[in-house]
Parts: C-alpha cells; structure tokens; sequence
C-alpha cells in the first residue's frame, strides 16, 4: 500500500491527510505539540477554565470550504456559530462601524458608507449555507 506522512495537524495538515486517506494511502500524521488542532487549537492560555482560541478565532473560509462541507464534520459534533455582530471597529468620533448579521444594523453604523457596503456584500455566496434564524 502507498504511505505519506503528514507533518502538522493544522487544518491544512488534517486535510491533506482526509484526502489522502480517502484515496486509498495509509496516512501518518506526525505532531510536535501535545494536542492535534494546530492554530484552530483552544487552550485555557490564562486563567484555569477560561478558553482562548490559540490562533483562529473564526472561520468564514472553514464554512466556505467545498473540502470541508464534503466531510459532513456535524455528524462529529462541528456547530458553527454565528455572532449577532462579527466585528465592531472603532471610528475617531466614538462611534463604531458594525459588521452585523441584520444588515439593517450595519446600515445604521454605517451612515453614508452603507450603500457602499451593500453593494459588495449584500449578495450573499450561493455556496455558503447560512443558519436559518
Ligand atoms: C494569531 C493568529 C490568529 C489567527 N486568526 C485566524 C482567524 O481568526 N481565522 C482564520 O481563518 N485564520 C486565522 N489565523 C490563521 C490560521 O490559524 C492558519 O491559517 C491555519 O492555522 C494554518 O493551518 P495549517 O494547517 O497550515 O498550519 P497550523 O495550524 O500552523 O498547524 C501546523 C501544525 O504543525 C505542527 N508542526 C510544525 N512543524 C512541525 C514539525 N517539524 N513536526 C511536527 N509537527 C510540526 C505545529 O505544531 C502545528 O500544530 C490566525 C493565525 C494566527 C497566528
């Protein structure tokens, strides 16, 4: 039989090995830290009982991914999460400008950018499956 070893278990890493393996190669995947995961790992970093994502902390292109949506990860447990407000970033006059999932939020925060913000990303990506809400 063909073999490979896979170096790392990042995310990259688990799915070079998935591919493989699907193909029929005994895969090995070898890992320097203690725990799989690469940066999606999440550690208690600080305090005991207090998670932080070690790297990524979210992941658009995991839910875009045609790889990973091919592998059925819900059946192991995967639930995406989707926040009311991706990311809030702070304007000079102490406003803040939202990426919110209710456009009609970020239009608010927009003001006069709104349109513009609509126009590239109120379409949103047939391939991507949104959560009904
Ligand atoms: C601070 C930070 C924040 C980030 N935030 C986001 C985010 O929010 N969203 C997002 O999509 N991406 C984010 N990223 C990027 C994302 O983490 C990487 O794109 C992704 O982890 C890359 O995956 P990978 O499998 O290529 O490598 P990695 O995830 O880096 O995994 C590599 C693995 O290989 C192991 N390894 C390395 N060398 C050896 C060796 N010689 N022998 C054995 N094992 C080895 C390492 O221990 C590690 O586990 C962030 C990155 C950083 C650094």
């Amino acid at each position: 039989m063909t073999t490979a070893v896979v170096v790392g278990s990042g995310p990259n890493g688990l799915a070079a090995a998935i591919r493989l393996a699907q193909a029929g190669v005994e895969v090995t995947v070898v890992e320097a830290h203690a725990r799989p995961g690469g940066g999606t790992r999440t550690s208690e970093l600080t305090l005991p009982g207090v998670l932080h994502d070690d790297c990524a902390a979210f992941h658009p292109t995991g839910v875009a991914s045609p790889f990973f949506r091919s592998l059925g990860l819900e059946r192991h447990g995967l639930r995406w999460l989707w926040p009311e407000v991706d990311l809030a970033h702070p304007l000079d006059d102490g406003r803040a400008g939202l990426a919110a999932r209710d456009l009609g939020i970020t239009d608010e925060s927009l003001g006069v950018d709104a349109a513009r913000w609509r126009r590239v990303f109120d379409a949103p990506d047939p391939g991507v499956q949104r959560p009904h809400r």
